[in-house]
């Protein structure tokens, strides 16, 4: 019998292909103040790329990520198409008639292991971290969005407070259920 799950030590990669850049920062400052008959040539400063992350006002769906993910499972792919607003998924196709692969689509397994992009806005990207690093998410998923919120951070740490789980952006977990903080992000433990 075929294993369709992941298997320990099967391992997904995440590789930015695009990331806010100071002239994507200048861009969105450039759309904020044009709403109030303003604009600028100079890039915000780190504390309005702060405080405009934090409102989630309109001008941070100009700053895009691109995101290639390889080896991730096909149902785990599926999950990520869930998200509809700001976001937009490349799968790689399971139709064995376009790949030229031996194995009929119909008899692949929820686990194979297929490459996807992703692009995505900020504001996009902050809602899906807000439910996908929740401990009620699975733990593959929480598992991608550590590795994405990881690659993030290393060129925009301006993101950081804001790649969290809804229990710590709106201070409490709103699902039916609460995760009782049992995220992987808290260290998958209900002890904090
Ligand atoms: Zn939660």
């Amino acid at each position: 019998m075929k294993c369709t799950k992941k298997k320990k030590g099967q391992k997904m990669k995440v590789i930015v292909l695009e990331h806010p850049m100071n002239s994507d920062w200048l861009k969105a400052k450039q759309r904020a103040l044009v709403t109030i008959g303003l604009t600028t040539e100079k890039a915000p400063a780190e504390d309005w790329k702060i405080k405009m992350l934090k409102c989630r006002h309109s001008p941070i769906r100009k700053l895009q990520f691109a995101f290639l993910i390889l080896d991730v499972p096909y149902w785990l792919s599926t999950e990520l198409c869930r998200h509809h607003e700001g976001i937009e998924k490349y799968v790689k196709s399971q139709r064995n008639d376009r790949t030229k692969e031996e194995t009929p689509r119909a008899e692949k397994p929820q686990g194979a292991l297929v490459n996807m992009i992703i692009d995505v806005n900020a504001d996009s990207l902050m809602q899906i971290m807000n439910k996908r690093l929740c401990g009620n998410a699975t733990n593959e998923m929480q598992e991608l969005m550590l590795m994405i919120r990881e690659e993030v951070l290393k060129t925009n740490p301006e993101f950081n407070q804001f790649l969290v789980p809804m229990c710590i952006y709106q201070n409490e977990c709103k699902e039916f259920r609460s995760c009782g903080k049992k995220a992987l992000y808290f260290g998958g433990n209900n002890d904090l």
